[in-house]
């Protein structure tokens, strides 16, 4: 299936800041796609340079195989900031006003505040909103004339747990109506809730992408020690289903294939004459791996 956008070899720098460092991926047609990182690590300036809202300094990107950029803008939606909604106008006339910015339908302004849960106040004025409905307004502007495409920068930023859920909520039932969408956060767990695929920038180097499942795996670690360290080091490098050995001071930490278990840990190293001191399981958190993915 060919790709919603085609990103390559993206480069852009600010000065010495090198923004964004060759990044390339593909968003796969009817994913929720997460642009991952902590504050700086470039999803802005990606999301505004295929949006053509700024130059990059290298590389290219294609979007919906390759239509010219016009044809493509109109299946595009976007919110990349808060747009300045006006405070004393209604629900109903503010998107009045988007839809003539951005040259889309007026008559479309009903269907997307039923998508958006704002019929019943469509007539109240902006400044009686809550910050969840102005954020959903405004998801709601940028579903005019029914895109293909939804872009959205940090959509949850400032709101609470309620509103939070609420757009999380958003996002799903728009993707099930066939809308992919491409979302950039720095909230893991916003992410993993959402998104069906990821990828991780880090100072504007691409750290890895690909499905969140096959990603955003936790990786449990086995904490193992006895009395020549050496020898338990050397065997359990040899056993099969261990991925990665890390020593620590006094132990080694393990990562194995799944379906590996501490028992079978246990019974390896017995076999081999080694009587382990201490041997436990430490669930990893994904928290935990972002962070060191990260190096937060
Ligand atoms: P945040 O979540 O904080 O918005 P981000 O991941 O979206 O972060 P960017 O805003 O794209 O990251 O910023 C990437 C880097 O480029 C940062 O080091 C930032 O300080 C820098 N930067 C962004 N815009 C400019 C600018 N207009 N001038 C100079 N440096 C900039």
């Amino acid at each position: 299936m060919q790709p919603i956008i085609s990103i390559q070899n993206i480069s852009k720098s600010y000065g010495p800041i090198k923004a964004l460092n060759n990044v390339s991926f593909d968003v796969p047609e009817g994913s929720v796609f997460g642009v991952l990182g902590p504050n700086g690590s470039g999803k802005t300036t990606l999301l505004a340079i295929i949006m053509d809202v700024l130059q990059s300094d290298g590389g290219s990107y294609s979007w919906l195989g390759g239509i010219p950029p016009d044809a493509a803008r109109r299946q595009i939606g976007c919110l990349l900031e808060t747009p300045n909604f006006y405070h004393y106008m209604s629900a109903y006339d503010n998107l009045a006003v988007s839809a003539a910015l951005k040259r889309k339908g007026m008559d479309d302004r009903l269907r997307v505040l039923e998508i958006v849960g704002l019929t019943e106040r469509k007539d109240s004025k902006f400044q009686s909103y809550s910050l969840g409905m102005k954020q959903r307004l405004a998801i709601g502007a940028a579903l005019l004339d029914s895109p293909k495409v939804l872009v959205l920068d940090e959509p949850t930023n400032g709101l609470d747990p309620n509103g939070i859920a609420e757009i999380r909520e958003l996002i799903l039932d728009l993707n099930k109506q066939g809308i992919t969408i491409i979302i950039a956060s720095h909230l893991l767990d916003e992410i993993e809730k959402v998104c069906t695929h990821v990828a991780i920038l880090k100072r504007g180097n691409l750290l890895l992408n690909g499905p969140v499942n096959e990603v955003l795996i936790s990786e449990d670690q086995i904490e193992i020690m006895a009395t020549d360290m050496i020898l338990l080091e050397n065997t359990v490098r040899e056993m099969q289903g261990v991925k990665k050995v890390n020593k620590t001071e006094q132990t080694l930490q393990i990562t194995c294939n799944e379906g590996i278990t501490t028992a079978h840990i246990n019974e390896f190293c017995l076999n081999r004459g080694i009587v382990l001191s201490h041997l436990s399981l430490r669930k990893k958190s994904l928290e935990t791996k972002f962070m060191e993915l990260t190096n937060q």
